[in-house]
Formats: C-alpha cells, sequence, structure tokens
C-alpha cells in the first residue's frame, strides 16, 4: 500500500503525516529504543572559564571577554561554583562521582566557535551511573554526565549571517541516558521529571524556548523479539515537550517504513520541523574520532574530594520525589494531586503557601483542586510564572476562603476568579465581593420566595414532576440558581426546593 515515492534512501519528506492507526501498527511490529542527551545550562553568574556574565537577552557580544572570544594566549580558569550544581545533580541521580575527571578538547570548525574547539569532559568525566524513576515506575540509567562549554549562537537575516558570542563558553552539563525507553511517552515523561529536579536544585531555570534546557534524542526501532538494536538516528534540538513527543513518533513510522521496505535506516543526524511534523536528514553523523579529542593542556584534571561532595550533599534541596511523598502524607493528597503540585517546585510552593492562607477554612486537598485545575489552566493559558504570579497565594486562599465560610458560592467564585485573572485581581476578592454585592444568600425565606415563583412559573415540569418525573429536582434547582443569578446558596436551595415540592406532591 505505502508504495516508495522517491527514490532516495534516507529520509521519505513526501510521506503522508502519521495517523493513529499506522502508528499502533507499526508499534505492535517494532519496538522502538530511545536514549536521550540533555544540555542543562547551569545558571552559575558567570561562564565556564572566564568571569563574563551568563544573563540571557543581554546585546550580542555584549558578556565576552578575550578568553571566551579564544583570543591567543588567555587562560581558562574553572568556575568553582559550576562544579558544585554539577555534584548536587550528581547526588540527586545517584551518580557514582569521580575524584578525578579530565577536560578535553573536542576539535571542529563553526563559526560560533571561535576557539575551533570546545571544552567538554570526554573519556573521563565527573561522574557515570544514576538513575531516574518515571511516573510509570520504570528506571531509566543514566549513563554519565559531564561538564563542557556551550558554543555561541549563528543569527541568520535575510542578506547576512551574524555571530553572537555571548553564549560562548557558559557553562553545560550534558546528561546522557542509557537506551531504556521504550516509548515517546515515557522519552516526554522522563524528560519532564528531569527538569523537575534540575529546577527544584535551582541548579538550571530549565527553559527550554530560551534554550537554557535542550534535548537530542537517539533512536532506532528493532522488530519485536530481536535483541540487536537497530541503525540509531539522532534529532537534533528539540525545543518543546510536545514536539519531542511528535518527533520521535514520526522518527519510528519512518524507520520502519524503510525497513517494511526493505530498505535500511542511515545513521544520520535529523532535525525536526515543527511546522510540517517531520525529521529531515542534516548530515551524516560524526564518529567521536572526527573530533580528534586530546586532554586539554591548559587545565589540570578535576580532582573531587569527598568532604566537597559532603559539603554539596548537606546543599540539597526537598528533591520532587520527596516532597510529592510528603505532600501525600501531610496535605492527605492523592499521589496524583501530590504529583502534579510536586512537578515544579515554585508551584508546590505556592500551594503551600495558598494552605497556610486558608489555614483550616477548607480541606487542603479542596486547595489542591483549585490550584491544579482553574489556576493551573490560567497560568499555563497567560503564562504565568509561580513565584510572582498576577493572582497571588493571598488572593487565591482569601478566594477560596470565602466558599469555605459560606459568603460565597462556589460558581460564583469561579466566575470572580476568571475576572481577577482577566483584569487582574485589584484589591482582592472580599473587596470585588463586596462592590458587586456577590454575598451569598442564606436568608431561607428569600430563598423559599424565589423557589415557588420558579414553580408557578414552570407549571407543565411541576406536573410532570409531581407525576414521577423526578429527575426534574435538577431543572428546578438551575432555575432558581438562574433567577438569583448565582448567590443562593446551593445547599439551601435543595433542601428548601426538596421541603416544597414534597409539600405540594402531598397536598
Ligand atoms: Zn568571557
Amino acid at each position: 500500500m505505502n508504495a516508495p515515492q522517491n527514490g532516495t534512501k534516507t529520509s521519505r519528506p513526501s510521506e503522508a503525516p502519521v495517523n493513529k492507526s499506522q502508528e499502533s501498527t507499526v508499534l505492535d511490529r517494532y519496538e522502538p529504543v530511545i536514549g536521550l542527551e540533555v544540555h542543562c545550562q547551569l545558571k552559575t553568574k558567570t561562564k565556564l572559564f572566564c568571569g563574563c556574565s551568563t544573563s540571557f537577552g543581554a546585546m550580542p557580544n555584549h558578556n565576552t571577554c578575550p578568553i571566551c572570544l579564544g583570543h591567543p594566549g588567555v587562560l581558562p580558569v574553572l568556575n568553582r561554583e559550576v562544579v558544585n550544581f554539577a555534584i548536587r545533580f550528581a547526588l540527586a541521580v545517584e551518580a557514582n562521582i569521580h575524584e578525578i575527571s579530565v577536560f578535553a578538547r573536542k576539535q571542529y570548525f563553526y563559526p560560533d566557535l571561535p576557539k575551533g574547539y570546545q571544552i567538554t569532559q570526554f573519556d573521563l568525566p565527573y561522574c557515570t551511573g544514576g538513575k531516574m524513576i518515571l511516573a510509570s515506575g520504570k528506571a531509566v540509567r543514566l549513563m554519565r554526565a559531564h561538564i563542557e562549554e556551550d558554543a555561541g549562537k549563528n543569527v541568520h537575516g535575510d542578506e547576512s549571517s551574524y555571530v553572537d558570542l555571548n553564549r560562548a563558553g557558559v557553562p553545560l552539563i550534558e546528561i546522557v541516558s542509557e537506551a531504556d525507553i521504550r516509548n515517546p511517552e515515557d522519552a516526554a515523561d522522563y524528560l519532564k521529571r528531569l527538569r523537575s529536579l534540575v529546577r527544584s536544585l535551582d541548579i538550571c531555570d530549565g527553559n527550554l524556548e530560551e534554550g537554557s534546557f535542550r534535548c537530542d534524542a537517539n533512536i532506532s526501532i528493532r522488530p519485536r523479539g530481536q535483541e540487536k538494536f537497530g541503525t540509531r538516528c539522532e534529532i537534533k534540538n528539540l525545543n518543546s515537550f510536545r514536539n519531542i513527543e511528535r518527533a520521535i513518533k514520526y522518527e519510528i513510522l519512518r524507520q520502519a517504513d524503510l525497513l517494511d521496505h526493505g530498505e535500511k535506516v542511515l545513521q544520520q543526524t535529523m532535525l525536526f520541523d515543527a511546522a510540517s511534523g517531520k525529521t529531515q536528514a542534516m548530515r551524516s553523523k560524526e564518529e567521536s574520532h572526527d573530533y580528534r579529542y586530546f586532554p586539554e593542556p591548559d587545565l589540570l584534571p578535576l580532582r573531587i574530594d569527598a568532604a566537597r561532595i559532603e559539603e554539596q550533599r548537606k546543599a540539597l534541596p526537598e528533591l520532587p520525589e520527596a516532597m510529592a511523598r510528603r505532600f501525600q502524607e501531610q496535605h492527605a493528597l492523592s499521589a496524583y494531586d501530590a504529583a502534579v503540585l510536586t512537578s515544579d517546585k515554585d508551584l508546590a510552593n505556592f500551594y503551600e503557601a495558598v494552605v497556610k492562607r486558608v489555614d483550616g477554612a477548607v480541606t487542603e486537598k479542596i486547595v489542591a483542586n483549585w490550584v491544579t485545575s482553574e489556576y493551573l489552566r490560567e497560568a499555563n493559558n497567560r503564562s504565568w510564572d509561580f513565584i510572582n504570579p498576577p493572582i497571588t497565594s493571598d488572593h487565591l486562599g482569601e478566594l477560596i476562603e470565602l466558599i469555605g465560610k459560606g459568603v460565597i458560592s462556589g460558581r460564583i467564585a469561579k466566575t470572580l476568579f476568571e475576572e481577577m485573572a482577566e483584569k487582574g485581581p485589584g484589591n482582592g476578592p472580599k473587596a470585588m465581593v463586596q462592590e458587586q454585592g456577590l454575598v451569598q444568600v442564606s436568608d431561607t425565606s428569600e430563598i423559599r420566595g424565589v423557589i415557588n415563583n420558579v414553580l408557578d412559573a414552570n407549571p407543565g415540569q411541576l406536573a410532570e414532576y409531581l407525576g414521577g418525573r423526578d429527575k426534574l429536582f435538577g431543572f428546578f434547582v438551575g432555575q432558581t440558581m438562574k433567577v438569583s443569578g448565582g448567590k443562593m446558596n446551593p445547599q439551601l436551595v435543595n433542601d428548601v426546593l426538596k421541603e416544597l415540592l414534597d409539600a405540594r406532591r402531598k397536598g
């Protein structure tokens, strides 16, 4: 059915895009094997080997000096804080930290690399091993993590290309997983957890758009039951979790299509095009000997002693998994709620601040519901950050407290929340309730009057209800709430309505 449409053996860019049933039959026959490499930009104030600032968004080539510009005769000096951050990462994933590691020169020519080589760790990285546990409970082993410097950036204009070296020499750790991942969903989960971890450790801001958390994926497929790995392709620079999943899915289908037609997968570096949803061959994959690595002669081997490791162990914050366990116990939350709330340390702090503000007026579960549904939805839609969000923990707490004390109904609270999100919280929900006259009606005689009017205005439905159609109870509740503009206490409306309808049935 899928006749090859062109003669190239390397890629099939003209093939139809991915569809679901195609994907499931491919996955029945082939097993994907996925390994991920993540470049994490460490948020130290200065670069890896010089005193230049690492701040993002400065004027092009502003954060540079003779060292990161690669002038001849200059000498690199290792940034102590980078090593501390790297140690903290290794401790958090339970990797083996090596007492001696060595920096090497990785040679390649590219305009954004003025020295003509990158300083990185090659055969003796500072740590090996370690693991990440996924939502499914599966462990992904880590092969290694090493310290290296970033390259600059080429900026391509209409007629000319420019080089910006602000990023040249910014510190990274590259985290390499074993090829333990078997589907695109687990790949995305691994990356989300890794991002959450480095953010908790406060060593990387995890910003995919600004490139401080970058991922390359190695993908091969093999017929189910076969032990030998297939030929892998590497997809470069995937800049969102969604694109990572899309790219991996597309690449699996592309490789399966080649194998189904008796063709070979070539070892290549691919680029993912988010607009078309396809991967395209960029170049044939380099081997490590292409880079002619040799030990960096201007730097001593890096020595990390036990005392230093202990010092960093003491500086470790509460990590996401431990925090999720604590949330389940301390706040009586489900595993799901705890996982969502602790997926980001700033979100977790926000939740705990709201709980503190509410101070027992409602359960911690109700606060969790508000934060994981209404709040998170608006925060995502409007790109709020959780450190300085437009709706503060104080205001959200005040709003939830108003429901807990019966001052406003849940429905009014949702409307108010949307208004706060849209226009800004102003003087806070309490003041808004006063100004707009939204205080919940809990006066039963007033409620009784409105319900009697509703019953009289709908004689048809009333007759049906009295004749046995109990379902219409909800209709009368809805009408009453509508007439009162959602301001009546819903529990009282239910109680009074039941009483009045029972009375009419009897009499
Ligand atoms: Zn510099």
